[in-house]
């Protein structure tokens, strides 16, 4: 199983890791109620909670407003993931 990509990396709550692991987007739902959809290759995509506590105030007033907050929701996924990895590389390499 790949990963942590760098030292001390914290998995997703599926047990992988970034960018395995992408937020494609957040959703408001109900009253108060936020979730978080993920993609990982290895679980496919998954929709979680989100403690609204535990969220930046920026992404609460984007949900709020707009009941949505993208991620890479209509990107390719692929690339995504080759441009994160290359990044992470360059950065603790
Ligand atoms: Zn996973």
């Amino acid at each position: 199983m790949p990963g942590p990509y760098f030292p001390g990396q914290l998995p997703s709550d599926c047990g992988h890791y970034y960018p395995d692991v992408l937020r494609v987007r957040d959703e408001k739902r109900a009253k108060g109620k936020y979730v978080r959809i993920i993609d990982c290759v290895y679980c496919g995509r998954l929709e979680r909670k989100l403690n609204r506590r535990a969220l930046a105030p920026e992404l609460v007033r984007q949900l709020e407003k707009n009941g949505v907050d993208l991620g890479v929701e209509g990107q390719d996924l692929a690339k995504v993931r080759k441009r994160a990895i290359a990044r992470l590389k360059r950065i603790h390499d």
